[in-house]
């Protein structure tokens, strides 16, 4: 008897471990209910499994395949697949086990593209993102279909989860650097991999943070109103310091100008009255110099609010950077 979806999704929680991964509710893997723990809590999910095999179009040496259940004893001509339909309110996932090398590894499709797709259809994942995963913790490629395809270790779902909810993208190197970083290896002890998922969460929610403060801004700069896409999310009770938090009220987006000067404590912003002043060194040096002088002309001498009052940086959050930083600020004053 082969085996069913609904054994290879308790197959899967084992495989995910069951600390990051619980079954709710099994179903027969289309979908199967489950809640994955991130670090910021359970996500509910909708899981669409199926095994990965071979590809069946005379390409096996390059590439394996997994499908959408058949609907069994439908007259000719009606639909013959099963339609993702996530459960309400879930996150849906539709993931091919690979299971032929000597460590399994998760190929995560785009599971919203296919959502309400009625016929049979094959995800093709090319054989060298599954053995790069299978090797490295973490691959991704783009498949002859133009879908991406996200290819990891069964413990790393949770952070293919999180990147997904966040909206944010993780690039292979930032994933290859944090697994090398934490001592990860395939078939390795399971403290390293979870190292580089608690990493890769924090490098999830500083990215989503960026997002976050670059939009509440129009992409603009707070402090001189450039532009073209060159403006990041910057924290103002900074990023090191004890529970700062990700949140828009904590961020300020800028140049990288202005944002190096804020990190270099060049720029001082009055927590109440927002007025901006530069530190002395630095409008000295614009006596001397033309590129200094319009840098500081540039700069504008209130900070620029953001497009939605709500998300107006918290003065707490200037005074709390202040205290962490006692004698950086003596200049302003
Ligand atoms: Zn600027």
């Amino acid at each position: 008897m082969p085996e069913t979806r609904a054994q290879l999704f308790g197959r899967l929680v084992e495989m995910v471990g069951k600390g990051r991964m619980k079954s709710i509710e099994p179903g027969d893997g289309w979908p199967s209910v489950a809640e994955i723990k991130v670090d910021s809590g359970l996500v509910p999910c909708s899981v669409f499994v199926g095994p990965i095999g071979l590809s069946h179009r005379n390409r096996d040496h390059l590439e394996r395949r997994f499908q959408n259940p058949v609907v069994s004893g439908l007259p000719p001509g009606e639909p013959a697949g099963r339609a993702i339909v996530p459960r309400a309110g879930t996150q849906p996932l539709l993931l091919g086990v690979w299971e032929e090398g000597k460590r399994e590894v998760l190929v995560a499709a785009e599971a919203q593209r296919r959502t309400g797709f009625t016929t049979r259809y094959s995800v093709f994942a090319p054989l060298t993102l599954l053995t790069r995963a299978e090797s490295e913790g973490w691959a991704e490629q783009t498949n002859s279909d133009g879908e991406s395809l996200v290819a990891f270790w069964p413990e790393l779902l949770p952070v293919f989860v999180e990147a997904v909810g966040a909206g944010v993208k993780l690039q292979p190197e930032e994933m290859d650097g944090l697994l090398q970083a934490s001592g990860a290896e395939a078939g390795g002890a399971i403290g390293p991999i979870e190292r580089a998922r608690r990493a890769a969460s924090q490098l999830v929610r500083r990215k989503a943070f960026g997002r976050e403060v670059c939009g509440a801004y129009g992409h603009q700069c707070a402090l001189c109103g450039f532009n073209f896409s060159l403006v990041v999310g910057a924290h103002i009770y900074p990023a090191s310091a004890p529970s700062s938090p990700d949140e828009v009220t904590n961020g300020l987006a800028l140049c990288n100008n202005h944002h190096a000067a804020f990190d270099a404590h060049l720029i001082h912003i009055d927590p109440e009255a927002r007025s901006v002043k530069l530190h002395p060194l630095l409008v000295a040096s614009a006596a001397k110099n033309e590129a200094s002088q319009s840098f500081v002309d540039i700069t504008f001498n209130t900070l620029r609010d953001p497009l939605n009052g709500l998300h107006r940086p918290k003065r707490e959050m200037f005074s709390q950077r202040y205290d962490f930083y006692p004698t950086k600020y003596d200049w302003a004053g």
